[in-house]
């Protein structure tokens, strides 16, 4: 495998107090990270001028990588600042995804856990374009979202993602694009890559954050956006059945935002006025700031 970034998009990375284009080689196969998967992130966005919450996304990467036994060295407000010095790399064009994230370099306690003292921070920025929000399809994934006992799910972490991926690609197999991952409970968690909520009869509802799942920042934003626009959203365990019957379903995320989901197995929905609504509401409220 070539170490070309070519076929990368634009990437600058800020890593030991300067800014690096591409995709800098930062771990060795000693790193803790590489060897044992202690490295935690977050994701925002830099779209049409302007970064919707970027302080909060800038805050959950500090708690995750304290949830995960590292050690964050940056304030949040050192982080936005940097995304801003960042930023002005870029063409101020094209849709930024802005990638805070820690790791360790060595391990403590009998090598096993992270040594936090050994912690590294980067952020790196590059250049992504938003998605269409045609919609996309949903199966149910046999794979489940582990609980707090089983992993560090009060984190963002890495270690989490592989079994993401995994139902991901179960579910592509299957000719879906996503899948409904399930809590072990047997509950709706969220989707393979973003929250998801459900409309019926002109109410929304989405699972109720029950720690094992991200309770995500645009979730939370949407959840206000929809309340501030008369629209209710009822967070409580939900089913598959709940979703199969729904009026209405779409998902949300830093990296698409607001997106319809147009089949859930066999069932064909249309990309409703909630979700958006929805979107609507979450562009007037990016640009409002
Ligand atoms: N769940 C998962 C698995 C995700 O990867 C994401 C995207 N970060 C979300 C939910 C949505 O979280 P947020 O709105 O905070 O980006």
């Amino acid at each position: 495998m070539s170490l070309s970034t070519a076929a990368q998009s634009l990437t600058w990375t800020y890593v030991d107090g300067d800014w690096h284009e591409g995709n800098v080689a930062l771990v060795g196969p000693r790193s803790h990270a590489m060897w044992l998967g202690s490295s935690v992130f977050d994701g925002a966005r830099w779209f049409e001028n302007v970064s919707p919450d970027l302080d909060l996304h800038c805050e959950r990467v500090n708690r995750s990588a304290t949830a995960l036994g590292l050690g964050p060295s940056k304030s949040a407000e050192e982080i936005v600042g940097l995304t801003l010095d960042g930023l002005k790399k870029f063409d101020g064009r094209t849709a930024v995804y802005i990638r805070p994230m820690y790791w360790a370099e060595h391990g403590g306690y009998m090598g096993v856990p992270a040594d936090p003292d050994s912690t590294r921070f980067c952020l790196c920025l590059y250049e992504s374009p938003m998605i269409a929000s045609s919609g996309f399809s949903v199966t149910v994934s046999p794979f489940r979202r582990p609980t707090i006992e089983t992993m560090p799910t009060n984190a963002k972490a890495g270690c989490l993602y592989p079994n993401n991926g995994r139902a991901i690609l179960e579910a592509k197999g299957r000719g879906f694009d996503n899948a409904l991952v399930l809590d072990m409970l047997g509950n709706v968690a969220e989707t393979g890559s973003s929250n998801i909520f459900m409309v019926k009869d002109g109410v929304a509802f989405t699972p109720v954050a029950n720690g094992t799942f991200l309770s995500g920042i645009t979730r939370a934003r949407t959840i206000s956006l929809l309340a501030e626009g008369g629209i209710k959203t009822v967070e409580k365990a939900l089913t598959v059945r709940d979703f199969m019957d729904a009026d209405e379903i779409f998902s949300t995320g830093n990296h698409s935002k607001v997106v319809p989901v147009t089949r859930i197995e066999d069932r064909h929905l249309q990309a409703g006025p909630v979700a958006k609504k929805a979107r609507e509401l979450y562009w007037d409220f990016a640009h409002s700031g």
